[in-house]
């Protein structure tokens, strides 16, 4: 376990913070649903005792316990538990918090599948919502009632990256009794640790940077042991349990994470600055861009920007269209954090629903994208996107 007076260092932690007991270097995979007691007293001990990780694969299996000894330590939390995507942690550890009669507050723009969780589904068991603008503290901290027992926050958030200031609003519930919940994504725990802030719980989509590599679904909850058990409790009522193998190539991920996530932040941040001053761009939104509305609280509470980029191409739908067609290099396709630079043709996503003038109406420019910057090399993105905005004219 890592010395709180003498801390490793992150990259040092993604390979030795995990202990195992077996002679080789890599984890074997205990792909196991079940495992075998020696004894009756034996038995008695595994059923009986909380995130065994040896007794059945939805209440523990020994390689989620190598990697959530790695993902607490990077978070600074006691314990983290691993689940079987993003959104099953996230589901996860707010069902296990709240109960009819409760009252949350929560952000106006989260993931699509977390604002769909706070405005569909916490109604139909009787919990209130209520949706703030997440960077208006002064209106998250009026938000609050006798009853609100959770604030779920998530920065940067889609699709401008707006920040929540997180210490503020971190203070703000602790003065109130209140437990805080931070998505965690589309930072990575390398560029930012919401825990170190005040916040009680850290949740990640590990499908992203964590896992780094486009092959897995995942999700940990980082926390203090006593949210960690009442939180396994329910995941083990959920269900949404990571396979081991999955869990395997998760470990398999995260040995490098500090390497990719830095070369990522470096790639972004130039193709930003790029992007910024090219003739056929509109905006673009970026925290690490001194343009951008939040750009001092980025400094404070980011150590890097990340991968993704939102950005306007000069032009409408027909113009973006034509652009994320013609770029060879940035795939497209949705997620983000990996290996590969993805790229989205946002409004596309809701062509099927709306026209132009209703999306407009629903604040989603028509020529928005946003990408996800991978490990290519700079001058070969660079390339490419000059190439594809230039093609995406019309003639
Ligand atoms: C992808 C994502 C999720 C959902 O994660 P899955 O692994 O797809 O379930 C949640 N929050 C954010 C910010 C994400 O980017």
């Amino acid at each position: 376990m890592r010395e709180p007076n003498n801390p490793l260092h992150l990259d040092t932690l993604l390979l030795h913070g995990d202990v195992g007991d077996d002679v080789s270097i890599v984890p074997p995979i205990y792909y196991s649903a079940t495992f075998r007691a020696e004894d009756a007293s034996a038995f008695a001990e595994m059923a009986n005792t909380p995130r065994h990780s040896r007794y059945y694969t939805r209440y523990g299996n020994p390689v989620h316990d190598r990697v959530a000894a790695i993902l607490a330590q990077l978070e600074g939390t006691d314990t983290a538990l691993l689940t079987g995507a993003g959104m099953g942690a996230i589901s996860t550890a707010v069902l296990a918090l709240v109960s009819a009669g409760d009252h949350v507050v929560a952000q106006t723009r989260h993931y699509m599948s977390t604002t769909k969780l706070f405005d569909e589904v916490l109604p139909r068991f009787g919990v209130t919502v209520t949706l703030v603008e997440q960077t208006n503290v002064e209106a998250i901290a009026a938000a609050i009632q006798d009853n609100t027992r959770l604030i779920m926050l998530e920065t940067p958030a889609n699709p401008t990256l707006q920040l929540t200031d997180l210490s503020a609003i971190a203070d703000i519930a602790k003065q109130n009794g209140i437990l805080t919940i931070a998505d965690n994504t589309l930072a990575s725990p390398v560029n930012q640790q919401p825990h170190h802030l005040g916040i009680d719980i850290v949740v990640h989509s590990a499908t992203k940077y964590l896992g780094g590599h486009h092959d897995i679904t995942a999700g940990v909850i980082c926390c203090n042991h006593e949210l960690g058990e009442k939180i396994w409790s329910m995941h083990t009522t959920l269900g949404s349990v990571l396979s081991p193998m999955d869990a395997w190539l998760l470990l398999r991920g995260l040995r490098t994470l500090s390497v990719r996530v830095e070369r990522i932040n470096q790639n972004a941040l130039a193709l930003a600055n790029w992007l910024a001053v090219h003739p056929l761009i509109e905006s673009v939104y970026y925290p690490g861009l001194t343009s951008h509305p939040q750009h001092e609280l980025a400094k404070r509470q980011m150590s890097g920007f990340g991968a993704v980029i939102a950005f306007a191409v000069k032009g409408g739908y027909q113009e973006t269209s034509q652009f994320v067609s013609n770029v060879k290099l940035a795939t497209h396709a949705v997620s983000l954090g990996g290996v590969d630079s993805l790229l989205v043709h946002t409004a596309a996503m809701w062509s099927g629903t709306m026209n132009e003038e209703q999306m407009k109406a629903a604040n989603i420019p028509p020529n928005f994208v946003r990408m996800s910057v991978g490990l290519e090399h700079i001058q070969d993105l660079q390339a490419d996107l000059d190439r594809a905005l230039r093609l995406s004219q019309p003639q």
